[in-house]
This record gives C-alpha cells, sequence and structure tokens, in this order.
C-alpha cells in the first residue's frame, strides 16, 4: 500500500503486549486498570488493541472521543471532569465520571434520571497535586450528599497526582486516600467500592511493591503506549517503549553553515535563537512541523542523526555524521515521547497506519 507522509505507524500487537503485562502486574497487587486512550485520540484499532490486553474499561478525557466508541461493549469512564453543559451526553456515553462539583453532580443525576439511568461517580480528592480534586476536609459532607442524590451511585473515591505539581504517589498521599475511604465507612456506614488511585505515575510504586493496600484501579494511558511509568520515566519490565513510530518525508537535502549569515533577530515562534559553529554541515529539512510534532519531544531512530529545530511546517536535521546515505524522497524514523505523540495523533495532517 501507497502511503503519504508525515504519519505515525502503530503497532497493534506491541500495544496489546503492552496491555496484557501491565494488567498482570497489577492483579498482583489487586488492582483494575482502566485504559486511557486521550493520548492517541481513542483511535478504534488501537483501543480494540488496548481491549485484547484484557481490559475492561476504557477512559477518555474527552466525552466526544467515548461517543465515537460507543460500539466496544466496554465500560467507559470520563476522565476530565465534565462539563454540566454535557451532563445529557455524559450520561448517554459514559458509564462512568469522575468529578469534583456537587452541582454538576447534582446536573448528572437530573440527567440520568430522564435517560432513566444510574450514573456511577468517582469523587475526585486532591492529594497535593492541585489539578482536579475536592479537599480533603470537605469529603464527608460530600459524600453524605453525593449517596443522598437519586440517579447517582457513588462507585468511588480517586485522586490524580503528578499532573500538575509533579506530586510523587506514595504510602503518604495514596494511603491517606485508603484512610478516606475507612473513615467514610465509619463515619456514614457507606462502603466505597473502588479506590481509584492515579495514573501511570502509580505505576512505579506498583513495580517496587509499595502501593498502599486498598488501592484497586489505576488509569493507565502513558504506560501501555510508551512502556515506562511516570514518576520517574523508568521502563516497565518487559513492555515495549516503540508501538508508535513517526515517519517523515525528506524534501530538501543541502550542505550549508551551521550558522545563520546576517544579524539574528527572532525566530518564528519570537525566540532568539543561538547557534554553535561547526562549519559546514549536511543539513536535511523533513516536511514535519511544529503543526504535526513537538520537535524537542523526537527521537530519530538514526543515531547520528541530530535535531536542530522546528518551524511550523519544517524539520531541520544535522545528517552531516550519518553512514545513512540520505536522499531527498527519503523516510526518516522517529520515536516520539508524551507530548509529541499528542500533538501527532492529533494533527489531521498526521496519517495513522496500523500494522500488526
Ligand atoms: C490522562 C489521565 C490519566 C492517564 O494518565 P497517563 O499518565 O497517560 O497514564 C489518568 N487519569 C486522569 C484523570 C487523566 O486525565
Amino acid at each position: 500500500m501507497k502511503r503519504e507522509y508525515p504519519c505515525v505507524e502503530v503497532n497493534l500487537g506491541k500495544i496489546t503486549h503492552n496491555t496484557r503485562e501491565i494488567v498482570k502486574l497489577c492483579s498482583t497487587k489487586g488492582i483494575h486498570v482502566v485504559g486511557v486512550t486521550k493520548v492517541f485520540c481513542a483511535k478504534k484499532p488501537v483501543v480494540k488493541a488496548m481491549l485484547n490486553g484484557g481490559l475492561e474499561i476504557v477512559g477518555d478525557s474527552r466525552i466526544e472521543n467515548l461517543k465515537r466508541l460507543e460500539e466496544f461493549k466496554c465500560r467507559k469512564l470520563l476522565l476530565r471532569i465534565p462539563m454540566e453543559s454535557h451532563a445529557a451526553e455524559v450520561v448517554k456515553y459514559s458509564d462512568i465520571s469522575l468529578n469534583s462539583e456537587i452541582e454538576t453532580i447534582k446536573r448528572l443525576s437530573k440527567a440520568a434520571k430522564r435517560a432513566s439511568k444510574i450514573h456511577n461517580v468517582i469523587l475526585m480528592i486532591d492529594m497535593g497535586d492541585l489539578r482536579e480534586g475536592v479537599l480533603e476536609r470537605d469529603v464527608i459532607d460530600l459524600v453524605k450528599e453525593i449517596i443522598s442524590l437519586e440517579n447517582i451511585k457513588l462507585a468511588g473515591i480517586g485522586t490524580n497526582l503528578t499532573c500538575y505539581g509533579g506530586v510523587i504517589p506514595d504510602g503518604n498521599n495514596l494511603g491517606k486516600l485508603v484512610m478516606i475511604k475507612k473513615e467514610i465507612k465509619d463515619k456514614i456506614g457507606y462502603e466505597i467500592p473502588i479506590v481509584s488511585g492515579g495514573n501511570s505515575s502509580s505505576l512505579y510504586a506498583v513495580m517496587n511493591g509499595t502501593i498502599p493496600d486498598g488501592i484497586n484501579q489505576l488509569r493507565i494511558g502513558e504506560a501501555i503506549v510508551l512502556g515506562r511509568e511516570t514518576s520517574f520515566g523508568k521502563d516497565v519490565p518487559g513492555c515495549y517503549k516503540d508501538s508508535f513510530t513517526l515517519k517523515g518525508e525528506i524534501i530538501e537535502i543541502k550542505e550549508k553553515p551551521s550558522v545563520p549569515i546576517g544579524t539574528i533577530g527572532m525566530d518564528a515562534f519570537g525566540q532568539t535563537p543561538h547557534f554553535e559553529d561547526r562549519g559546514i554541515i549536511k543539513r536535511a529539512i523533513v516536511a514535519l512541523g511544529r503543526q504535526d510534532i513537538v520537535s524537542e519531544g523526537l527521537t530519530p531512530l538514526d543515531k547520528q542523526v541530530n535535531i536542530l529545530g522546528a518551524s511550523s511546517d519544517h524539520l531541520l536535521l544535522d545528517i552531516t555524521n550519518s553512514c545513512n546515505l540520505y536522499k531527498v524522497g527519503d523516510v526518516v524514523d522517529f520515536n516520539m515521547d508524551y507530548g509529541c505523540l499528542l500533538r501527532a495523533m492529533t494533527s489531521p495532517y498526521v496519517k495513522k497506519y496500523y500494522v500488526d
């Protein structure tokens, strides 16, 4: 099949393998995995590959993505705190949502009533990372209010760490989350089924055995997709790190100086660039740019190729030291970090291909 560039090639077998490894690792601690699909825009072949790895529930931050997955019979979790204005869609297209605003939960209850449904809610508690979640001191009163709502089931409590504040999940913050579950039982007599202990950063605590007993759900995206936990960036044992490959086509190759000629002002993004003089170098331009990628998050598979920079539509490479004799029309392969993968999967200019 003729390919168009730029493109991302997804190895579905590796995604299934990674999912299976992580599901197995977590099950040794009694933890269920929610497979998070947002970084690849919930593309159906990848979702299917994840489900083949033994997942029963997928999570996404966008209700539009969950709506597109309606045909998949798995349970669906909405990760981002819902917009009040989306209450009807949230109830329709997700089985369970993460929440932190009582007025929104009331709206969900009303929408669920109209749809003759019971909607499941996980109450998010901020354990210090300062993104979403209610404060600990408000939990008991909120739980009382939530369990009194007619068409809502309080299915769990949860937290999110290492997203805004960079806070590492540990026995202290996750231990406290488990304590809150006990406190709810003691004070109100309500048994909380799910304790959702974070994202791929909590996998580190699973790997080294310090995840507190009582955490029974993790919401995992990056570790499945890139094979690494996100507290310290350590590899997850037995997982592939190259399930996604970015490919771009070379449109120009010239020997030119390493330092621009003339007075240096601002680049295309308002920054003043700096250059090291390495004489004449062999430079390649790839038809890829910041509309498609985050150049800082790209790693060429050819270790002798260096990235010089990128503007909106041009990626500049130094190919001076490469053993490959590149020519115009050749395709260059890259690995991507999370931010770059997110951009590439979201860019309408980047084609997506799936291989087994
Ligand atoms: C994105 C997200 C996750 C998954 O994060 P990864 O680092 O990709 O595992 C989990 N929970 C919430 C609330 C999220 O927004």
